[in-house]
């Protein structure tokens, strides 16, 4: 659907694998303090004096995670990127340094792996961290990619699942709902071109959506909002799988229930507008739909004053005793049990 512009296709056996890493990662500077030695020898050296170290990993499938008709390869760089770097800001930690394994197949050019680090590179340029190895190998199908980032924290700063107390109140960032929305979006326009390949997708109305499925940003910004404030969450998760599932880590790690109030998401305009278009509820697509990669966290009721009227913060609800189980409270005032059904069940795959 997105027919590739760049005509070029330089095989990557013409370069060998250490040609290849070398042509890659020439480009990349180091941004960290804490980056002693990066790409180039049999391991990094990172130094942390003092600091709490953070690590988090994750795998991406093509085929499964991603799908290369409607992504753009810069795009799946830098998502790759921002998904692993919200697991950090969700530890209210700053992230420093990233590693990059892939493996692909040789369907792909040299100028494809070029769009993927441009994006990779961006990432690494606006949010200020270092690319400081990774591994390269060839796959018999399609492209893995997998990404590891390192981020580092003051102890006293650390935020977990698990220190939500009961009447601490739960809170949002941003909007929810929309990047699964997006992903629908773009399946429909697959799906149209698949059967006319002269269609010209038209995304004007779902630009919103589009965007938050295909370029999020991870909510490096909140951490220091949070700490400008001076307020430390009592627990925080990153949205990466749904609010309700979210929302259910919580509870079972803190040991605590919750009323989440129906109608106090979130919701963006345009993700209404098509929620209606598809004929689909809007909450079910905020709790089940994924990949917002906005922070969930709690606060005790003492810091609600600090954060009160600010736009980026929505008070969802608030946490109560666990014997009460985790509920939704319905705009008919209706309580109804919390249930994860995760984005995966949402997807028509
Ligand atoms: P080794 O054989 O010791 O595993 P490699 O030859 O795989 O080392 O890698 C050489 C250097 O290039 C290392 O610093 C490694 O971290 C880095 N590297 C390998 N693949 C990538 C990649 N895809 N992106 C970034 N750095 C990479
Ligand atoms: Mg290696």
């Amino acid at each position: 659907m997105l027919k590739d512009k760049n005509e070029q296709r330089t095989s990557l056996s013409e370069l060998g694998e250490f040609g290849l890493i070398n042509h890659l990662t020439k480009y990349f500077t180091i941004n960290c303090e804490s980056t002693e030695k990066a790409i180039g020898d049999d391991a990094a050296v990172l130094e942390f004096s003092g600091k709490q170290v953070l690590v988090t990993t994750d795998l991406l499938v093509e085929g499964v995670h991603f799908d290369l008709s409607y992504m753009p390869l810069k795009h799946l760089g830098y998502k790759a990127v921002m998904v692993n770097l919200s697991d950090v800001y969700a530890m209210n930690g700053t992230a420093s340094q990233i590693t990059v394994s892939m493996a692909v197949s040789n369907r792909f050019p040299l100028e494809a792996l070029e769009e993927l680090y441009a994006g990779i590179q961006l990432a690494c340029k606006n949010y200020n961290i270092d690319l400081i190895g990774g591994d390269t190998t060839s796959s018999t199908k399609g492209m893995l990619l997998s990404i590891t980032a390192i981020g580092e924290a003051e102890k006293k700063d650390v935020v977990y699942r698990n220190g939500a107390k009961p009447n601490d109140l739960l809170i949002v960032t941003g909007d929810l709902g929309s990047a699964y929305l997006g992903l629908q979006v773009l399946e429909r326009e697959k799906q149209v071109f698949k059967v006319n390949p002269n269609s010209q997708p038209d995304l004007a109305n779902y630009s919103y959506l589009v965007e938050r499925q295909l370029k999020p940003e991870a909510r490096k910004d909140i951490v220091k909002l949070l700490k400008d404030l001076e307020v430390k969450p009592t627990s925080m998760i990153d949205i990466s799988d749904g609010l309700s599932s979210e929302i259910l880590h919580i509870c079972s790690q803190s040991e605590v229930g919750c009323n989440l109030y129906e109608e106090k998401i979130p919701l963006d305009p345009q993700m209404i507008s098509t929620c209606e278009e598809f004929n689909i509820d809007s909450t079910t697509v905020a709790l089940s739909g994924g990949e917002d990669y906005e922070l969930l966290f709690t606060i005790s009721q003492e810091d609600f004053p600090k954060i009160k009227g600010n736009p980026n913060f929505t008070v969802i609800g608030h946490m109560t005793d666990k014997t009460e189980g985790a509920n939704l409270v319905t705009r008919a005032n209706q309580k109804v049990e919390l249930t994860a059904q995760g984005w995966n069940s949402l997807s028509n795959d």
